[in-house]
Protein backbone atom coordinates (compact mmCIF):
# COMPACT_ATOMS: atom_id res chain seq x y z
CA UNK A 1 0.00 0.00 0.00
CA UNK A 2 1.14 3.43 -0.99
CA UNK A 3 1.55 6.07 1.91
CA UNK A 4 1.59 9.49 -0.36
CA UNK A 5 2.89 12.61 1.41
CA UNK A 6 1.38 16.20 0.95
CA UNK A 7 -1.90 14.83 -0.83
CA UNK A 8 -4.42 18.26 -1.41
CA UNK A 9 -7.91 17.23 0.75
CA UNK A 10 -9.78 19.65 -1.81
CA UNK A 11 -10.13 16.98 -4.40
CA UNK A 12 -11.27 14.61 -1.86
CA UNK A 13 -13.89 17.02 0.06
CA UNK A 14 -17.00 17.79 -1.33
CA UNK A 15 -16.39 21.79 -0.52
CA UNK A 16 -13.31 21.39 -3.07
CA UNK A 17 -10.85 23.97 -0.70
CA UNK A 18 -8.47 23.46 1.66
CA UNK A 19 -5.42 21.99 2.61
CA UNK A 20 -3.48 19.03 2.27
CA UNK A 21 -2.49 15.72 4.60
CA UNK A 22 0.90 15.15 5.22
CA UNK A 23 0.14 11.70 4.82
CA UNK A 24 -2.17 9.71 3.41
CA UNK A 25 -3.59 6.11 2.28
CA UNK A 26 -6.47 4.71 0.60
CA UNK A 27 -5.96 0.70 1.80
CA UNK A 28 -7.42 -1.57 -0.58
CA UNK A 29 -8.69 -4.16 2.27
CA UNK A 30 -9.30 -4.11 6.45
CA UNK A 31 -5.98 -6.09 6.91
CA UNK A 32 -4.08 -2.96 5.07
CA UNK A 33 -6.30 -0.72 7.22
CA UNK A 34 -6.26 -2.45 10.26
CA UNK A 35 -2.39 -2.94 9.77
CA UNK A 36 -2.02 1.35 9.37
CA UNK A 37 -4.06 1.58 12.36
CA UNK A 38 -1.83 -0.41 14.67
CA UNK A 39 1.20 0.96 12.98
CA UNK A 40 0.70 4.85 12.87
CA UNK A 41 1.17 6.63 16.52
CA UNK A 42 0.69 10.30 15.26
CA UNK A 43 -2.44 12.16 14.43
CA UNK A 44 -5.19 10.53 12.45
CA UNK A 45 -8.43 11.07 10.48
CA UNK A 46 -10.27 8.63 8.86
CA UNK A 47 -12.20 10.47 5.74
CA UNK A 48 -15.63 9.29 4.26
CA UNK A 49 -16.50 10.79 1.20
CA UNK A 50 -15.75 13.89 2.80
CA UNK A 51 -18.63 15.46 2.26
CA UNK A 52 -18.95 16.88 5.70
CA UNK A 53 -15.03 17.30 5.86
CA UNK A 54 -13.25 20.92 5.57
CA UNK A 55 -9.60 20.78 5.86
CA UNK A 56 -7.85 24.06 6.97
CA UNK A 57 -5.33 25.93 4.54
CA UNK A 58 -2.08 24.97 6.50
CA UNK A 59 -3.04 21.61 6.33
CA UNK A 60 -3.46 18.74 8.48
CA UNK A 61 -0.26 17.69 9.80
CA UNK A 62 -0.80 13.89 9.97
CA UNK A 63 -1.94 10.60 8.53
CA UNK A 64 -5.44 11.18 6.81
CA UNK A 65 -6.83 7.48 5.48
CA UNK A 66 -9.54 7.58 3.36
CA UNK A 67 -12.38 4.26 3.16
CA UNK A 68 -12.65 4.79 -0.43
CA UNK A 69 -11.61 1.83 -1.68
CA UNK A 70 -13.58 -0.47 1.10
CA UNK A 71 -16.90 -0.27 -0.93
CA UNK A 72 -18.13 -3.99 -1.40
CA UNK A 73 -22.20 -4.32 -0.51
CA UNK A 74 -23.77 -7.64 0.09
CA UNK A 75 -26.21 -9.98 1.92
CA UNK A 76 -25.64 -11.18 5.37
CA UNK A 77 -28.97 -13.15 5.40
CA UNK A 78 -31.38 -11.07 5.64
CA UNK A 79 -29.55 -8.03 6.66
CA UNK A 80 -27.42 -5.85 4.02
CA UNK A 81 -24.23 -5.40 5.00
CA UNK A 82 -21.48 -2.07 3.72
CA UNK A 83 -18.04 -1.65 4.08
CA UNK A 84 -17.24 1.57 5.69
CA UNK A 85 -16.09 3.23 2.15
CA UNK A 86 -19.44 2.41 0.29
CA UNK A 87 -20.76 5.81 -1.23
CA UNK A 88 -24.65 5.84 -0.52
CA UNK A 89 -24.92 6.51 -4.42
CA UNK A 90 -24.01 2.76 -4.74
CA UNK A 91 -25.77 1.68 -1.65
CA UNK A 92 -29.34 3.07 -3.49
CA UNK A 93 -28.79 1.07 -6.51
CA UNK A 94 -28.42 -1.78 -4.52
CA UNK A 95 -31.50 -1.13 -3.01
CA UNK A 96 -33.17 -0.36 -5.76
CA UNK A 97 -31.89 -3.73 -8.07
CA UNK A 98 -33.06 -5.98 -4.79
CA UNK A 99 -36.46 -3.71 -4.27
CA UNK A 100 -34.99 -2.94 -0.34
CA UNK A 101 -37.03 0.31 1.58
CA UNK A 102 -35.96 2.08 3.66
CA UNK A 103 -33.42 4.50 2.45
CA UNK A 104 -34.76 6.52 0.32
CA UNK A 105 -34.62 9.76 2.02
CA UNK A 106 -31.37 9.69 1.51
CA UNK A 107 -31.40 9.84 -1.95
CA UNK A 108 -29.09 12.67 -3.01
CA UNK A 109 -26.74 12.49 0.07
CA UNK A 110 -23.18 12.23 -0.96
CA UNK A 111 -21.89 10.49 2.16
CA UNK A 112 -20.28 7.11 2.63
CA UNK A 113 -21.73 4.60 4.87
CA UNK A 114 -19.10 5.24 7.70
CA UNK A 115 -19.30 9.06 7.34
CA UNK A 116 -23.40 8.31 7.55
CA UNK A 117 -23.24 6.18 10.89
CA UNK A 118 -20.99 8.26 12.78
CA UNK A 119 -22.40 11.49 12.01
CA UNK A 120 -25.95 9.51 12.09
CA UNK A 121 -27.17 11.11 8.73
CA UNK A 122 -30.97 12.53 8.37
CA UNK A 123 -33.42 14.01 5.90
CA UNK A 124 -36.56 14.48 5.85
CA UNK A 125 -37.26 13.35 9.23
CA UNK A 126 -35.52 10.01 8.60
CA UNK A 127 -32.09 9.03 10.15
CA UNK A 128 -29.62 6.78 9.11
CA UNK A 129 -30.21 4.78 12.65
CA UNK A 130 -33.31 3.69 12.00
CA UNK A 131 -31.32 1.39 9.40
CA UNK A 132 -28.35 0.13 11.14
CA UNK A 133 -28.65 -3.36 12.78
CA UNK A 134 -25.11 -3.43 14.03
CA UNK A 135 -21.06 -2.14 13.62
CA UNK A 136 -17.86 -3.24 13.51
CA UNK A 137 -15.35 -1.16 14.79
CA UNK A 138 -12.13 -1.26 15.09
CA UNK A 139 -10.56 0.01 18.34
CA UNK A 140 -7.66 -0.94 20.67
CA UNK A 141 -6.03 -2.98 18.36
CA UNK A 142 -8.71 -5.30 17.48
CA UNK A 143 -12.15 -5.41 15.90
CA UNK A 144 -15.44 -6.22 17.58
CA UNK A 145 -19.22 -6.06 16.86
CA UNK A 146 -21.52 -3.15 18.37
CA UNK A 147 -25.34 -3.99 18.38
CA UNK A 148 -27.28 -1.53 18.11
CA UNK A 149 -28.44 -1.03 21.37
CA UNK A 150 -25.06 -0.61 22.45
CA UNK A 151 -24.69 2.59 20.29
CA UNK A 152 -26.59 6.08 20.94
CA UNK A 153 -27.66 7.90 18.24
CA UNK A 154 -28.88 11.42 17.99
CA UNK A 155 -29.27 14.70 15.79
CA UNK A 156 -26.34 14.21 13.43
CA UNK A 157 -24.57 12.76 16.22
CA UNK A 158 -23.51 9.42 17.55
CA UNK A 159 -21.06 7.39 19.91
CA UNK A 160 -19.39 6.32 16.83
CA UNK A 161 -17.55 9.72 16.94
CA UNK A 162 -13.25 8.74 17.72
CA UNK A 163 -13.98 5.14 16.75
CA UNK A 164 -13.61 3.51 13.28
CA UNK A 165 -16.25 2.14 11.32
CA UNK A 166 -15.44 -0.98 9.37
CA UNK A 167 -19.07 -2.58 7.95
CA UNK A 168 -22.53 -1.79 8.96
CA UNK A 169 -25.27 -3.86 8.88
CA UNK A 170 -28.67 -2.67 7.50
CA UNK A 171 -32.00 -3.97 7.81
CA UNK A 172 -34.44 -3.02 4.80
CA UNK A 173 -37.82 -4.09 4.40
CA UNK A 174 -38.52 -5.87 0.70
CA UNK A 175 -40.66 -3.68 -1.34
CA UNK A 176 -40.43 -3.62 -5.52
CA UNK A 177 -37.84 -1.97 -7.49
CA UNK A 178 -40.24 0.39 -9.29
CA UNK A 179 -41.65 1.69 -5.94
CA UNK A 180 -37.81 2.14 -3.84
CA UNK A 181 -36.84 3.92 -7.38
CA UNK A 182 -39.71 5.99 -7.67
CA UNK A 183 -39.16 7.30 -4.18
CA UNK A 184 -35.64 7.73 -4.50
CA UNK A 185 -36.38 10.12 -7.39
CA UNK A 186 -38.94 12.19 -5.40
CA UNK A 187 -36.91 12.45 -2.77
CA UNK A 188 -33.74 13.56 -5.09
CA UNK A 189 -35.73 16.00 -6.85
CA UNK A 190 -36.82 17.83 -3.45
CA UNK A 191 -33.48 18.36 -2.91
CA UNK A 192 -32.60 19.57 -5.78
CA UNK A 193 -35.00 21.94 -5.86
CA UNK A 194 -34.13 23.42 -2.32
CA UNK A 195 -30.72 22.99 -2.13
CA UNK A 196 -27.20 23.87 -3.71
CA UNK A 197 -26.03 20.58 -4.95
CA UNK A 198 -24.38 21.42 -7.62
CA UNK A 199 -21.95 23.31 -5.81
CA UNK A 200 -19.33 22.98 -3.54
CA UNK A 201 -20.41 22.92 0.11
CA UNK A 202 -20.98 20.42 3.02
CA UNK A 203 -24.53 20.62 3.34
CA UNK A 204 -26.16 22.22 6.29
CA UNK A 205 -23.45 24.20 8.01
CA UNK A 206 -24.85 24.22 11.41
CA UNK A 207 -27.13 21.93 13.49
CA UNK A 208 -31.03 22.61 14.04
CA UNK A 209 -31.18 22.57 17.54
CA UNK A 210 -34.95 22.99 19.63
CA UNK A 211 -37.28 25.63 17.87
CA UNK A 212 -34.11 26.73 15.99
CA UNK A 213 -34.21 26.26 12.52
CA UNK A 214 -30.28 27.92 11.82
CA UNK A 215 -31.63 28.59 7.94
CA UNK A 216 -34.23 30.24 8.85
CA UNK A 217 -32.48 32.63 11.38
CA UNK A 218 -29.57 33.35 8.89
CA UNK A 219 -32.96 34.70 6.18
CA UNK A 220 -34.51 36.69 8.75
CA UNK A 221 -31.19 38.52 9.84
CA UNK A 222 -30.34 39.25 5.89
CA UNK A 223 -27.31 37.31 5.61
CA UNK A 224 -28.32 35.52 3.02
CA UNK A 225 -25.37 35.83 -0.08
CA UNK A 226 -23.35 37.12 2.36
CA UNK A 227 -19.84 36.54 1.18
CA UNK A 228 -16.05 36.22 2.33
CA UNK A 229 -13.43 36.12 -0.50
CA UNK A 230 -14.88 32.77 -2.35
CA UNK A 231 -17.44 31.39 0.10
CA UNK A 232 -20.89 32.54 -0.27
CA UNK A 233 -23.93 31.80 2.17
CA UNK A 234 -25.99 30.16 -0.17
CA UNK A 235 -28.81 32.55 -2.02
CA UNK A 236 -30.39 29.27 -2.42
CA UNK A 237 -30.80 27.82 0.98
CA UNK A 238 -29.36 29.78 3.92
CA UNK A 239 -28.51 26.80 5.85
CA UNK A 240 -25.20 25.96 3.39
CA UNK A 241 -22.49 27.80 2.54
CA UNK A 242 -20.77 27.12 -1.11
CA UNK A 243 -17.77 27.47 -2.95
CA UNK A 244 -18.11 29.88 -5.78
CA UNK A 245 -15.14 28.57 -7.18
CA UNK A 246 -11.96 30.37 -5.16
CA UNK A 247 -12.73 29.58 -1.55
CA UNK A 248 -10.27 29.06 0.47
CA UNK A 249 -11.00 27.03 3.82
CA UNK A 250 -10.43 30.33 5.58
CA UNK A 251 -13.06 32.23 3.74
CA UNK A 252 -15.35 29.61 4.48
CA UNK A 253 -14.24 29.56 7.85
CA UNK A 254 -14.47 33.35 8.85
CA UNK A 255 -17.99 33.18 7.30
CA UNK A 256 -19.24 30.49 9.61
CA UNK A 257 -17.91 32.73 12.26
CA UNK A 258 -19.42 35.86 10.80
CA UNK A 259 -22.74 34.13 10.91
CA UNK A 260 -22.52 32.71 14.90
CA UNK A 261 -21.21 36.15 15.82
CA UNK A 262 -23.87 37.69 13.96
CA UNK A 263 -26.85 35.24 15.33
CA UNK A 264 -25.37 35.75 18.58
CA UNK A 265 -25.51 38.84 18.90
CA UNK A 266 -28.87 39.65 17.68
CA UNK A 267 -30.93 36.48 18.90
CA UNK A 268 -28.93 34.92 21.81
CA UNK A 269 -28.75 31.80 19.76
CA UNK A 270 -25.62 29.58 19.87
CA UNK A 271 -25.32 27.69 16.70
CA UNK A 272 -23.76 24.62 16.43
CA UNK A 273 -21.52 23.89 13.83
CA UNK A 274 -22.23 20.52 12.25
CA UNK A 275 -19.01 20.95 9.72
CA UNK A 276 -15.78 18.77 10.62
CA UNK A 277 -12.69 21.04 10.68
CA UNK A 278 -9.74 18.44 9.80
CA UNK A 279 -6.71 20.98 11.42
C1 LIG B 1 -24.86 18.65 -1.26
C2 LIG B 1 -24.84 18.03 0.12
C3 LIG B 1 -26.05 17.65 0.71
C4 LIG B 1 -26.06 17.06 1.98
N1 LIG B 1 -27.25 16.71 2.52
C5 LIG B 1 -27.28 16.13 3.74
C6 LIG B 1 -28.51 15.74 4.34
O1 LIG B 1 -29.60 15.89 3.76
N2 LIG B 1 -28.47 15.15 5.56
C7 LIG B 1 -27.29 14.94 6.23
O2 LIG B 1 -27.32 14.39 7.34
N3 LIG B 1 -26.12 15.31 5.70
C8 LIG B 1 -26.08 15.91 4.49
N4 LIG B 1 -24.87 16.28 3.94
C9 LIG B 1 -23.64 16.13 4.72
C10 LIG B 1 -22.93 14.79 4.61
O3 LIG B 1 -23.23 14.12 3.39
C11 LIG B 1 -23.21 13.87 5.81
O4 LIG B 1 -22.86 14.49 7.03
C12 LIG B 1 -22.49 12.52 5.72
O5 LIG B 1 -22.94 11.71 6.78
C13 LIG B 1 -20.98 12.64 5.80
O6 LIG B 1 -20.43 11.41 5.34
P1 LIG B 1 -18.98 11.36 4.72
O7 LIG B 1 -18.66 9.94 4.44
O8 LIG B 1 -18.85 12.29 3.59
O9 LIG B 1 -18.14 11.89 5.96
P2 LIG B 1 -16.74 12.64 5.98
O10 LIG B 1 -16.94 14.08 5.65
O11 LIG B 1 -15.73 11.91 5.21
O12 LIG B 1 -16.42 12.50 7.54
C14 LIG B 1 -17.32 13.03 8.50
C15 LIG B 1 -16.93 12.52 9.88
O13 LIG B 1 -17.10 11.11 9.91
C16 LIG B 1 -15.87 10.46 10.25
N5 LIG B 1 -15.79 9.21 9.49
C17 LIG B 1 -15.99 8.98 8.17
N6 LIG B 1 -15.86 7.67 7.90
C18 LIG B 1 -15.53 7.06 9.07
C19 LIG B 1 -15.25 5.72 9.44
N7 LIG B 1 -15.25 4.71 8.58
N8 LIG B 1 -14.94 5.46 10.74
C20 LIG B 1 -14.92 6.46 11.65
N9 LIG B 1 -15.18 7.75 11.37
C21 LIG B 1 -15.48 8.04 10.08
C22 LIG B 1 -14.78 11.45 9.86
O14 LIG B 1 -13.59 11.19 10.59
C23 LIG B 1 -15.45 12.76 10.22
O15 LIG B 1 -15.36 13.00 11.60
C24 LIG B 1 -24.83 16.86 2.67
C25 LIG B 1 -23.63 17.24 2.07
C26 LIG B 1 -23.62 17.81 0.82
C27 LIG B 1 -22.31 18.20 0.19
Amino acid sequence: MKILSNVPLKDKTTFKCGGTAKWYAEPADFLEFATLLKLHKGKLFVLGAGSKTICIDKGFDGLVISTQNLSKICFDGDLVVCDAGVKFENLQGFCIKNALSGLEWSAGIPASVGGASVMNAGAFGHDFAESVEKVEIFENGKTSILAKKDISFSYRNSSLKNKVVFRVWLRLKKSSSQEVEEEFLKFAEQKQKNQPVCMGSAGSIFKRQENVIPAKIIDKLGLKGAKIGGAEVSTHHSGFIVNTGSATANDVLSLVELIRQTVHQKTGVVLENELIVLE
